[in-house]
């Protein structure tokens, strides 16, 4: 008999004497492992994270724990109704459709009723990020273009071809912000959060055309959590890396660890929304380059102030396509770009990444249909009220516009640094200035600076809150205001530290403890169901 391999000599040995029903069993046994095994490989959810979601299933079936928590959801609840009804006091609800039309009077007294209902005076500045300028003339332009525009429908190509010219230009516009070459390319989309769901459904489909089946996005854990939507939608796992815990920026070691077989793209922020630090993105793509993975770059916020900042005087890390790695970059013409909200541009670096991002319907009986981003039908005036924006306040007055920001950002810095109590995360790196307290509980700080009016975001792992500087806020008086009731609030707080914290605030601080995450899920569920509460009469007595 000729000699056996090594291998097949030691499989040999392991079913010595066995009968023919054993073998059968522990062969069938040991794929059934490897199946099992693979799967948890491939799995969304790491091992742990799903045993502990397991454990608080089991734990919410126990009867006392669950009359427990719907108790207390139903209290939730009524508080959500509650704030609604107080929000919507005095205006009418209307449930049924008016037998005869309203005047177009009427109509314009009832949207300004709708329009003055909220808690925040916006106008003034005391909003952090949400209104990001606060001028009538562009303001005017837009709203021009788009009542001119506002029933054009960019997918009938052939009857409004106008409209997707101004797309193609506002994409080209973009991309030459970017340092895009020739062969760059993208689409306008509604939103930064389409967008994002935009470029990872483009590689995910790009991994599956080179047969990686269970795809996996690598992101910053601060990064924008549109990424977590869009994994959810296109059923993407994600692996979700540290930043370091002093400048808040991605661990580029932990990026390089955390690539593998599945990765089908990896994803820096140039800033990140919540801290308003800029990841590494010249050493992410290194990393891009060096195991041929696309890197996409979320300037969804910062990207119309990055572009400009340079030109404006102020210091901005390269982060664009002028980086090789730099496959594809978001970002929103609806923030810093001004336009009116609806609009935001993804771009590629090659024709091949935006093909991934279309959708193909060869045999629909109402014939091949084709299109480029989420929406069949599109706002063609939306497009056009941001062709319409770029167009009027053109380069000379971004270039000023983000200066004016830009010096108001770093003045809130440089002043919230001298604050005794408190101290700024990282180094911001456009607009966002994240501050927190190693002597008081921040939250309460932020409450007390939400009774004096201001609206800042609440901030958590780790905790704080940040202002995103707009022009709004480069009217005069607004950063000395909000400096000086900062500091006011940091010594009120470093006088009463330990105290219990109350107040709305308070809340993320809460919620940041609750371990069985489900609840703060649900919890979240009812806050949305109430966004579309109408107040039913009795509600007074909630
Ligand atoms: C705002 C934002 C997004 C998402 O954009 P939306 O327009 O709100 O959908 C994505 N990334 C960052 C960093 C953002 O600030």
């Amino acid at each position: 008999m000729s000699e056996r391999p090594q291998p097949l000599k030691a499989i040999n040995r392991l079913f010595e004497g066995k009968e023919p029903w054993q073998i059968v069993t522990m062969t069938a046994s040991s794929v059934l492992a490897i199946v099992w095994a693979h799967s948890l490989y491939n799995a969304k959810d790491s091992v742990t994270t799903r045993m502990r979601r397991e454990f608080f299933r089991w734990l919410r079936q126990v009867p006392l724990v669950r009359r427990k928590i719907e108790e207390k959801m139903t209290d939730i609840k009524q508080g959500f109704k509650k704030d609604v009804v107080k929000r919507l006091a005095g205006v009418n609800i209307r449930r049924e459709l008016p037998e005869n039309g309203l005047t177009a009077e009427q109509i314009r007294e009832e949207v300004m009723d709708h329009l003055h209902l909220g808690a925040y005076d916006w106008k003034s500045g005391n909003v952090s990020g949400a209104i990001y300028h606060l001028n009538d003339e562009i303001v005017k332009v837009a709203c021009e273009a788009y009542s001119q525009t506002a029933y054009t429908n960019p997918l009938h190509a052939d009857v409004f071809p106008g409209i997707n010219k101004m797309e193609s230009e506002v994409v080209r516009m973009a991309v030459n912000l970017f340092h895009g070459d020739a062969q760059c390319c993208g689409t306008i989309t509604t939103g930064g959060t389409e967008s994002i769901i935009m470029a990872c459904k483009a590689f995910r489909d790009l991994a599956y055309s080179k047969g990686i089946s269970n795809p996996q996005i690598v992101v910053p854990t601060t990064v924008h959590c549109a990424f977590d939507k869009a994994a959810q939608y296109l059923g993407l796992s994600v692996k979700s890396v540290r930043v370091d815990p002093d400048t808040l920026e991605v661990d580029v070691d932990a990026v390089r660890r955390a690539v593998g077989r599945r990765t089908c793209l990896i994803v820096g922020s140039a800033p990140n929304f919540p801290y308003g630090t800029m990841d590494n993105i010249a050493a992410l793509s290194d990393i891009a380059i060096e195991y041929d993975v696309p890197l996409h770059v979320d300037a969804c916020l910062g990207g119309f102030l990055a572009a400009f900042m340079t030109q404006a005087g102020h210091q901005v890390p390269v982060f664009d396509f002028r980086l090789p790695g730099v496959a594809s970059i978001s970002a929103d013409t609806h923030k810093y770009g001004y336009a009116p909200k609806g609009t935001s541009v993804i771009l590629y670096r090659k024709p091949e990444y935006r093909h991934h991002q279309y959708t193909v319907t060869t045999e629909w009986p109402g014939g091949v249909y084709g299109s480029p981003t989420v929406n069949g039908s599109r706002a063609g005036g939306l497009i056009a009220a941001c062709w319409a924006t770029m167009m009027f306040v053109g380069r000379d007055r971004y270039v000023r516009m983000t200066d004016e920001i830009v010096r108001t950002a770093r003045y809130v810095e440089d002043e919230l640094r001298k604050i005794d109590g408190i101290f700024v995360f990282g180094k911001p790196a456009t607009s966002v200035i994240a501050f927190g307290s190693k002597k008081f509980d921040i939250f309460q700080m932020a409450d007390l600076l939400h009774k004096k009016g201001w609206s800042l975001n609440a901030l958590q792992f780790p905790s704080g809150v940040h202002i995103c500087i707009t022009h709004a806020h480069t009217q005069a008086g607004v950063a000395e205001r909000f400096v000086s009731d900062v500091s006011a609030a940091a010594a009120h707080c470093g006088r009463h530290a330990g105290e219990p914290v109350h107040g709305k605030m308070a809340i993320y601080g809460v919620a940041q403890e609750i371990p069985d995450r489900s609840l703060v899920s649900d919890i979240t569920k009812h806050f949305i169901d109430s966004m579309y509460y109408l107040p039913e009469p009795g509600d007074e007595n909630l």
